[in-house]
């Protein structure tokens, strides 16, 4: 008998021994991880508690047994505590410092309680040393207070575990394995306190101390082997949801195995689509199910209610050592604003800034390309170039702003009038140039009139005063050019110009043809 209580009595200081090792090892290795501190404290709490025990049993009078018994309850009602927060540390809630402090309210009072003993008997209501054990062991009858102690080592454990569960439902596969390692841990001194207080533990000997040092094993297993403080569950669920990139993982057979909240903003009838077929989840979105499939990067641009936004979707394949495909993940990353900024610099470097309409630049562009597109036999068009009248009185008169205002007016007339049957571009000041593809002289003659009426019966509000103008308008046709279109058009703006001069000539706002021009 005697020799089996040195037996106990050498687990119990190992046990200790491992508490203190477990506390060191995470000190020096886990120093600044977050959770870490709880972990390190109630570690060496445990060692604390578990030498204490230890001299405990070695005791041989009631006054010594009694010592360490005093010594155990420094630190154990705290054990409790430290465990509680290290679980709200690992799913990521951080409490109030005012919380932690009311945590550590019953502890103190059990340390009070438990060294004043003697005045009230509300702890014990006798410490004694029991008659039939083959060695001195405290025989010790619980008052009142004791279970409240318990009820809340109780509360605290049971608390941990259902944080800890809470977080087990809304975690990956991985991440749950190290979530239930840490949930063992707790049941771990349950069970053993189950057996103590209800007395099925030999001579009463407490078996909480050993199993405490377990418990801290599991604990460690789940913070060391799977870097629970470096890579916490908590961290990577908040990363996975919290990143602006949609992601979807598919495993081998393309089903989805996971995705992010922000990929709900592109395909919404993802949601409870875990399990399901890619495409079958894809439902109306029957383009982005023809890119997906294509599995090559490409461009995605999606609209809604809100507008349209542009996505980059990239695929990359996730293999294990021997090159097998496990999985494919298809991030979705946002691209709006640069699209919305190339949009832009495309605005500015084609478009003039006044009026809107297209520089010269780029209106000699597109009509080289769209006289390229005509076809050879019937390749033609019609040139109109149009310029304001006396605009230097305008400025003059009522200044640059004012001119400014009237050019631009004047602009959007003329597009108006032109609906989609050619491109206008800005050649110059006030000169305008309009290209219509496949159309003959009469037709541009009619469209030139249209707007010249248009201009000439505007007129544009400024500064509480109508200004109206009118415009001089030459045209020329283009037939059947030669292979060098830039030159064809080259040479109808030189003809238009004639015409427009003779426009000038002519008395301004009216419309001259290279054609009559030339004949007269
Ligand atoms: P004409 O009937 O012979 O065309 O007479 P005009 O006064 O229109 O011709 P002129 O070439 O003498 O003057 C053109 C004026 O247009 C001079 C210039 O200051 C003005 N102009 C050119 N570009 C702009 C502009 O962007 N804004 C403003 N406000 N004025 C401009
Ligand atoms: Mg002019
Ligand atoms: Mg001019």
């Amino acid at each position: 008998m005697v020799e089996e209580l040195y037996f106990y009595r050498l687990i119990i200081i190992l046990a200790g021994v491992l508490s203190l090792i477990l506390s060191v090892f995470s000190y020096f290795k886990l120093k600044n991880a977050p959770g870490a501190r709880p972990y390190i404290i109630v570690t060496l709490l445990s060692a604390v508690f578990t030498f204490s025990y230890a001299f405990e049993l070695a005791g041989t009078t009631l006054k010594e047994i009694k010592f360490w018994l005093g010594m155990e309850y420094m630190v154990m009602p705290y054990i409790p505590v430290f465990i509680l927060l290290m679980c709200f540390e690992y799913v990521g809630i951080k409490l109030r410092q005012r919380y932690v402090f009311i945590l550590f309210g019953p502890p103190l009072i059990t340390v009070f309680m438990h060294h004043t003993n003697e005045l009230h008997h509300l702890y014990y209501v006798s410490v004694g040393l029991l008659a039939d054990a083959p060695f001195p062991i405290a025989d010790l009858e619980y008052g009142p207070f004791f279970y409240v102690h318990s009820l809340y080592l109780f509360l605290c454990l049971a608390i941990s575990i259902i944080i800890l569960l809470m977080q087990v439902k809304k975690s990956v596969f991985r991440f749950r394995i190290q979530l239930l390692t840490m949930i063992a841990g707790l049941f771990v001194p349950i069970f053993a306190n189950f057996f103590y207080l209800n007395e099925l533990s030999p001579y009463g000997i407490d078996l909480g101390p050993v199993t405490m040092s377990l418990s801290f094993i599991l604990h460690g297993i789940a913070l060391f082997s799977f870097k629970m403080f470096n890579v916490r569950p908590i961290a990577r669920e908040r990363v996975f949801d919290n990143m602006l990139e949609g992601v979807i993982v598919l495993d081998d057979n393309g089903a989805i195995v996971d995705f992010n909240k922000s990929i709900l903003r592109v395909i919404p009838s993802l949601s409870n689509s875990i399990g399901k077929g890619i495409h079958k989840a894809l439902g109306k979105h029957e383009n982005l199910a023809e890119l997906i499939s294509r599995r090559e990067e490409c461009e995605y641009e999606h609209v809604d209610e809100a507008g349209s936004s542009h996505y980059q979707v990239r695929f990359s394949r996730v293999e294990n050592t021997k090159g097998v495909l496990l999985s494919n993940i298809i991030t979705f990353v946002n691209i709006t604003e640069r699209v919305e900024l190339q949009r832009q610099l495309t605005q500015f470097a084609n478009y003039d800034g006044l009026t809107k309409v297209c520089n010269r630049r780029y209106f000699m562009d597109q009509s080289a390309a769209l006289l390229k597109s005509g076809t050879r036999k019937e390749c033609k068009a019609a040139l109109i170039m149009f310029d304001i009248d006396h605009f230097k009185v305008i400025n003059d008169t009522y200044g640059h702003e004012a001119g400014d205002i009237v050019l631009s007016e004047i602009a959007h007339l003329a597009k108006v009038s032109l609906e989609k049957q050619g491109i206008i571009g800005r050649y110059g000041g006030e000169e305008f140039i309009i290209l219509l593809p496949s159309k003959e002289m009469e037709d541009a003659k009619k469209l030139a009139d249209k707007i010249r009426l248009s201009i000439s019966n505007f007129s544009a509000s400024v500064g509480g005063k109508d200004l109206r103008v009118t415009a001089s308008f030459g045209i020329s046709v283009i037939q059947n050019p030669p292979s060098n279109h830039v030159e064809a058009i080259n040479n109808a703006i030189r003809e238009a110009d004639q015409a427009l001069y003779a426009a000038k000539n002519s008395g301004r706002n009216n419309v001259q043809t290279y054609a009559e021009v030339q004949l007269a």
